[in-house]
């Protein structure tokens, strides 16, 4: 278990430290901006659709490595994915972070790398901070949301 704990803070370590799809989307479909007060991350995520199908995704902002990983590896998730798949991986993703246990584990991919964070309540705020922000895209939300 210690060997895969490694492993994990290994991919979140290398996600925080070249972020993927770290860029603005201009013109972007749908964005959102989002906040987590508690810790202090800022995040704004752009999507693109191409025929209902998530054609690009992508982020700008600044927080910590938790949650600039977790939007790093959200972005790359998300890819190809229908709104409504989109938005069962959260589902999922979300319940595996508090701790509700995922009810599809395997469907997480290499998202599973941030489950560990359910031990660490002050955390989750900051690994579902991109995901939060996506769904206010996705709801075309015009107020910044926040974690509070
Ligand atoms: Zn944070």
């Amino acid at each position: 278990m210690s060997d895969l704990r490694e492993l994990y803070q290994e991919v979140i370590f290398d996600h925080n430290r070249k972020p993927r799809n770290f860029r603005k989307l201009d013109p972007a479909d749908r964005l959102a901006e989002g906040f987590n007060p508690l810790c202090g991350d800022q995040i704004t995520v752009y999507v693109k659709f191409d025929q209902g199908v998530i054609s690009d995704v992508s982020f700008e902002g600044s927080g910590c490595a938790i949650s600039t990983a977790s939007a790093s590896l959200m972005t790359e998730a998300l890819k190809g994915k229908t709104e409504a798949e989109a938005r069962a991986l959260f589902e999922n993703f979300h319940s595996a972070v508090t701790n509700h246990g995922c009810a599809k584990c395997d469907d997480l991919g290499k998202l599973e790398v941030l489950t560990g964070v359910a031990e660490y309540p002050s955390r989750v705020k900051c690994a579902t901070l991109a995901w939060h922000t996506f769904t206010a895209a996705l709801d075309q939300k015009d107020q910044p949301v926040t974690t509070e």
